[in-house]
C-alpha cells in the first residue's frame, strides 16, 4: 500500500505517513467536538515516527487541551493559515508512541479509513448510529 498522504485545507501543511495505520478511531468527547467544530473527531492512529511533515513546518503551531474525563492532555498541530488541525499527539503513556492524524486531512477518502474504534460514546449524538463493527 502506498504511503498515506494529506494536507490542511489550504495546502500549506503537507504530511506523509511512512507505515500502515494502527487504528482508525473516532472520538465523541466534548474537547474533540470543540476542537474540530464537528460531531466527533476522526483519528488515524499511526506510529509516531511514521508521521512526517513534508511542507509547511514553520506555519504549524500547537494548542494543548486536556481531555476532561480522562485528564489526558493532547497537543494539536494546526496550520496557522487555514486553521486545519492535521495531527494530535500526547505524551501520556497510552499515546506517547503514536500520532493521531486528523483523518479528514488525508488525501484518500474515508472508504479506506473506516473507523474501527469509538471513544467516549456516552457523548455520541443521539441521532448518530454506532459504527458497524467498531469497538467502543
Ligand atoms: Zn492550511
Ligand atoms: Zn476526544
Amino acid at each position: 500500500m502506498a504511503n498515506l498522504t494529506g494536507s490542511c485545507a489550504c495546502g500549506t501543511v503537507k504530511y506523509e505517513v511512512t507505515s500502515p495505520p494502527l487504528k482508525h478511531a473516532i472520538c465523541h468527547c466534548v474537547q474533540c467536538r470543540k476542537a474540530t467544530g464537528s460531531a466527533f473527531s476522526t483519528n488515524t492512529v499511526v506510529p509516531r515516527p511514521a508521521f512526517q511533515l513534508i511542507a509547511g513546518v514553520p506555519n504549524t503551531q500547537t494548542y494543548t487541551f486536556i481531555q476532561a474525563e480522562s485528564s489526558i492532555p493532547f497537543t494539536l498541530r494546526f496550520c496557522t493559515t487555514c486553521g486545519s488541525t492535521v495531527v494530535k499527539v500526547s505524551e501520556h503513556e497510552s499515546f506517547r508512541d503514536v500520532a493521531l492524524v486528523a483523518a479528514g486531512t488525508a488525501d484518500v477518502g474515508f472508504d479506506t479509513l473506516k473507523a474501527d474504534t469509538e471513544f467516549w460514546t456516552v457523548h455520541r449524538a443521539g441521532w448518530l448510529g454506532a459504527v458497524e463493527g467498531a469497538v467502543e
